[in-house]
């Protein structure tokens, strides 16, 4: 047996054309929706997922751009660009490209955000919503796209038991928050593992829908997944490879070669989480304009 494929660039064009269709009815109304992303330092990777997102913002129609600014940036300085962006009417998402450099507080930058254009769903009041169940929020990026392959991948939820592996402040615990919610697409028993979880191949022997989200390259392997089982793949690892230009190449959490051998459905990596995960920072983007100009 082998897995199906959970194709996230496929299921990111359809939302792409859903998006697309949107920023169109906004334009009609005069309404460009705009986004800009912040970057501080020239990290290889953030500018390469940075000049990623902003290319798909422009071919949904999003007037999109980049602030670069200095590693060596102070935080009031950064505080005021955001400020500036927060009241800018042809603003309407803002994201800041993390990691940022140690210097700069992650908390207090990111808290700076107006709600409102908080499109990559990481403002207090937003993960307040989100454990409210507050709809009115703007919901991770990450967590919400892997609702999407589940619901795309016509992958059943209610009542299965989803095992997240990884209880992280952007993927495992907002993902285990959504899972849980009484809602279509939703209603698992969710259990939220990590560095410190005993027996885990016990436990994710026992998951329907698997979630690797914990940061290690090709941890899960066969003997960790239930024949038949959904395994979706978050994981972005850096390991060394001579062979390879860059000298490194970049693998998930999940032995892929293994673990679909025995899993029903599985995402590939990478064109499975990764491009959902843009494909809804562009959602929330027109959303944040369309609430603003109903
Ligand atoms: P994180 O904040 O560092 O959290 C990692 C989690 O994994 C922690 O809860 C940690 O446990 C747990 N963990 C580490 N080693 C473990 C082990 N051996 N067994 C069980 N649990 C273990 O990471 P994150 O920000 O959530 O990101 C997770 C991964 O997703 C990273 O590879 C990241 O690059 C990737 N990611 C991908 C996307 C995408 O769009 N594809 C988006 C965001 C993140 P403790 O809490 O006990 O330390």
């Amino acid at each position: 047996m082998s897995a199906r494929i959970l194709d996230g660039e496929a299921f990111a064009a359809r939302i792409h054309g859903e998006t697309s269709a949107r920023v169109s009815r906004c334009k009609k109304r005069g309404v460009v929706p705009g986004l800009v992303f912040i970057r501080v330092g020239e990290d290889p990777a953030s500018r390469a997922y940075v000049s990623r997102k902003e290319k798909r913002a422009q071919e949904v129609g999003i007037a999109s751009r980049t602030l670069v600014l200095p590693e060596s940036t102070p935080l009031n300085t950064l505080l005021k660009e955001i400020d500036a962006l927060n009241t800018d009417p042809k603003v309407h998402g803002i994201l800041i490209q993390s990691p940022l450099p140690a210097a700069l507080p992650n908390d207090v930058v990111y808290a700076r955000v107006s709600p409102a254009k908080d499109v990559d769903g990481f403002h207090p009041v937003n993960f307040g919503k989100l454990l409210l169940g507050d709809a009115s929020g703007f919901l991770p990026c990450t967590p919400a796209g892997i609702l999407e392959i589940l619901r795309l991948g016509e992958i059943p939820t209610a009542g299965q038991h989803a095992v997240i592996v990884g209880r992280g402040q952007i993927v495992g615990r907002p993902l285990a928050l959504l899972l849980a919610r009484k809602s279509p697409g939703a209603d698992c028993t969710v259990t939220l593992a990590h560095s410190r979880t005993a027996n885990l191949a016990a436990l994710t022997r026992q998951a329907d829908i698997l979630v690797g989200a914990l940061g290690r390259p090709l941890f899960l392997k066969q003997e960790h997944v239930k024949p038949g089982a959904t395994v979706v793949d978050v994981g972005v690892n850096r390991v060394n490879d001579p062979s390879n230009p860059r000298g490194y190449r970049l693998v998930g959490d999940v032995d892929f070669d293994s673990v679909k051998a025995v899993a029903g459905a599985i995402t590939p990596n990478p064109g499975g989480v990764g491009p959902m995960t843009i494909s809804l920072l562009l959602s929330n983007t027109v959303r944040a304009a369309e609430d603003l100009h109903p």
